[in-house]
């Protein structure tokens, strides 16, 4: 088949520093092409010389076979390339049409609303978006803002559909809607870019990844051939493979769980006898179908949630009563599935985030004289130390942090001093490659130091790649233990046996 794009040994320099090197890049008609990598690969310039915003110092590029030149978005556009930027070019003060009428340069301003009205209507209609036409788009969600994004490039007539970063400003939701759009408008033929930094993404939606790598394309692959783990190699480069650990299951055991029974409030029962030990030095994974109960044991486990039968012994003590502060007191940090609801107040500053759990321990002074000062020489050491960007001040809101910047916090808090236990829920859900790595690194720190980590995730690719021992959780209760390295297949088979 002949590719709808290509880009050649495409070089870019700026100013001397060289964005680009000999980038090659083909997406095909009715793929959805992921094109990967960390902030600074160079993605969003390659496809900006795609959409004729800058010229290639070298390198061709073919559209449907045939050598172009693009020079300028009015080429671009002209070749049916249409590409949605990470920062919407949008004017706030016009609504939806006035935009798209703006963007096409419209001369004859009444009859063009009109007409330019009912295609946007018509092409909302085609791909199941819904957006308020009228509404100055300030006004509009940006969710919204980028369906008006979308349907300008396509009520141009895009047939290369270029989407920058697109899920990075969505909620998950949203993000799982915009990625179904995409699916299905490559399935009415058009080629699709999406530019992405998340792994998940392109595990799931991608017919074909490219990564890229300090400006140069190092790889281009079918994701269902590939492991989370080669994938994230070729982002980052080469990492320090996980080693056998001869010592895994050897420690004392610094978490036993026996029996544990729990009942939802509409009857279902979600813990059915779950037993595991977790020792000191190692990681132990849980992997599972998610609603097997995983939310239900974290939940047991940092106590705010009594189980009906079962005990919880930490290092020899019972503390299956005890409520979450006398558990932290004991060195039990918890790093909770969804850390806006759990673990941060978005509208608390970082430094009280930060501090709040420190507080009790005199650090910072008492409860009823905060030391400011040192919660905030704390927050800034901790900032640091676990590498949490994007906080202009200690004084920010938490909610406005990025996800990775966020769990970064989370994290920074939970091992401010030693744990000795640690209970982590899918902490890299949503994160970036290298976010995800930093959140894995902390986690194998905190077991070398000796302490215990229980790592529950649906993603079977985290738990193999980060647990020593792994568990298959199954309707409530452990069904089988593994060794790493252990045979994925053998734990997928565990996972779906029992289900
Ligand atoms: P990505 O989209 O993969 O995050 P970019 O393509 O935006 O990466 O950037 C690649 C590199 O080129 C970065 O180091 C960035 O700072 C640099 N760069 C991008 N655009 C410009 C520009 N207009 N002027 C100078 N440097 C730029
Ligand atoms: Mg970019």
């Amino acid at each position: 088949m002949v590719p709808a794009l290509e880009l050649l040994g495409v070089s870019k320099t700026f100013d001397g520093f060289q964005a680009l090197t000999g980038a090659d890049f083909a997406v095909l008609p009715g793929e959805v092409h992921a094109l990967l990598g960390e902030n600074g690969a160079g993605k969003s310039t390659l496809m900006n010389v795609a959409a004729g915003l800058y010229r290639p110092d070298g390198g061709r590029i073919r559209v449907r076979g045939a050598e172009v030149e693009i020079a300028g978005p009015v080429a671009a556009r002209r070749l049916g390339i249409g590409m949605v930027h990470q920062h919407y070019k949008l004017v706030k003060a016009f609504n939806a049409v006035e935009n798209i009428l703006l963007a096409r340069g419209g001369r004859r301003y009444g009859r063009g609303l009109a007409e330019v009205e009912a295609a946007i209507r018509a092409q909302g209609e085609a791909v199941g978006f819904s957006v308020d036409l009228t509404r100055p788009v300030g006004s509009l969600s940006v969710a919204e803002q980028q369906r008006i994004e979308i349907l300008k490039v396509l009520v141009e007539g895009a047939r290369i559909l270029i989407l920058d970063e697109p899920t990075a400003v969505l909620t998950d939701r949203e993000a799982e809607g915009l990625l179904a759009t995409m699916r299905a408008l490559a399935g009415k033929g058009a080629a699709v870019v999406l530019v992405t930094h998340k792994l998940g993404e392109v595990m799931r939606h991608a017919d074909r990844v490219t990564v890229m790598r300090g400006g140069r394309v190092v790889g281009s692959a079918d994701p269902a051939g590939l492991s989370a783990a080669s994938l994230t190699e070729m982002v980052v480069g080469a990492t320090t493979r996980q080693e056998r650990r001869p010592g895994a299951g050897a420690g004392a055991p610094v978490l036993d769980i026996a029996g544990l029974v729990g009942t939802r409030a509409d009857g279902l029962r979600t813990l059915n006898g779950a037993s595991l030990t977790v020792r000191r030095g190692e990681i132990y994974g849980i992997a599972g179908v998610g609603g097997n109960g995983q939310t239900e044991l974290a939940e047991v486990l940092m106590g705010v949630r009594r189980p009906q039968a079962g005990r919880i012994l930490l290092d020899g003590d019972d503390i299956t009563a005890a409520p979450p502060r006398l558990r932290r007191a004991r060195g039990l940090v918890a790093i909770p599935a969804d850390r806006q609801t759990y673990a941060l107040a978005g509208e608390l500053s970082v430094a009280d985030n930060y501090a709040v759990s420190g507080i009790g321990s005199g650090r910072f002074g008492g409860w009823l004289r905060v030391d400011r000062a040192a919660v905030r020489a704390g927050t800034l050491a901790a900032l640091a130390a676990f590498d949490v960007r994007g906080a202009r001040s200690p004084r920010q809101k938490a909610s406005l942090l990025s996800g990775g910047n966020a769990q970064k916090l989370v994290i920074a808090r939970e091992f401010a001093q030693a744990p000795r236990f640690v209970v982590a829920h899918s902490p890299a859900r949503g994160l970036d490659v290298r976010a995800a790595l930093d959140v894995h690194h902390r986690l194998r720190e905190a077991r070398d130091a000796g302490a215990g980590v229980l790592l529950i995730s649906e993603d079977l690719d985290e738990v193999m790649l980060v647990a020593d021992r792994i568990g298959v959780m199954s309707r409530g209760a452990i069904v089988g233990e593994f060794t790493a390295p252990a045979d994925r297949q053998a734990i997928g088979a565990a996972m779906v046996h029992h289900a």
